[in-house]
């Protein structure tokens, strides 16, 4: 499986969207959340874009969406058939298992509802475009689903994955998030040697992105549901909270993030 070239776009006013592109310079544009933005990152790195790739219909993701089908001819627009009600311009519905092709590249769409009831994730060679279902040093939150889902997402269907896994999520989220982690796990060193390199990279204007998921296993909360730090924190919060099953520790670490 040959890797991606991937060019992060910044939009609005957190969100990432991502270029990425073949040999030949033929290119998909992950969650454009505006068009203007991405042509010009396009234009800019000389990539040919063909396709349109949403993780979920959320504006901030797919706001650009009709506007690129406007301006560039036989533009793609790929998302989850379950949701091609909600994705705007959607051409391509996909089912996971299906090949999504992008020139040479050969990427899987991965279902992680939760988030939205149609979030995806795709997954081309070691890259794992993850949407607003894992941030950096944390997750989305549970609009249309709830904790056994995006366990199901976090542990199964990305547990599957190997550490050197490179995580390009939906938004630049990860200093708050790792604020909130070392509330959690004050004496976890990883959570502090991400939070130094993410201020330093923020410090220089560059995304903290990407990480990988061996990085995120090691200070990310809702991939330690059961780190014994984490477990006593969330169990003095909420005495009430079944601390072995990590399901309801999952969905008691979402509500303290809600109200962090
Ligand atoms: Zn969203
Ligand atoms: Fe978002």
């Amino acid at each position: 499986m040959t890797n991606p070239r991937i060019e992060i776009v910044p939009l609005l006013n957190d969100n990432y969207g991502y270029l990425l592109a073949d040999e030949t310079g033929e290119a998909a544009i992950v969650d454009p959340a505006e068009a203007e933005v991405v042509l010009a990152a396009a234009h800019q790195h000389q990539l040919r874009l063909t396709t349109v790739l949403a993780t979920h219909h959320h504006g901030d993701h797919v706001g650009g969406n009709l506007e690129l089908a406007a301006r560039i001819p036989r533009l793609r627009i790929v998302g989850y058939a379950a949701d091609r009600d909600r994705i705007p311009g959607l051409t391509l519905a996909v089912e996971p298992g299906d090949v999504v092709q992008v020139g040479q590249l050969r990427g899987a769409l991965l279902a992680v509802p939760c988030h939205t009831r149609g979030h995806v994730a795709y997954h081309f060679g070691r890259a794992l475009f993850t949407g607003d279902t894992l941030f950096a040093a944390g997750c989305g939150r549970f609009f249309e689903g709830d904790a056994a889902q995006m366990y199901q997402a976090l542990h199964q269907v990305f547990g599957a994955l190997p550490d050197d896994t490179l995580i390009y999520c939906g938004h630049e989220y990860t200093e708050n998030n790792l604020r909130f982690a070392a509330s959690l796990e004050p004496n976890n060193p990883a959570i502090h040697a991400a939070a130094r390199r993410a201020a330093k990279l923020r410090a220089e204007g560059r995304p903290t992105i990407p990480t990988t998921l061996g990085e995120e296993r090691s200070y990310n909360p809702f991939l330690r549901v059961r780190s014994p730090e984490l477990l006593a924190s969330v169990q003095r919060a909420h005495p009430g909270v079944e601390v072995t099953d990590p399901v309801a520790v999952l969905g008691v670490v979402r509500a303290m993030k809600d109200h962090f």
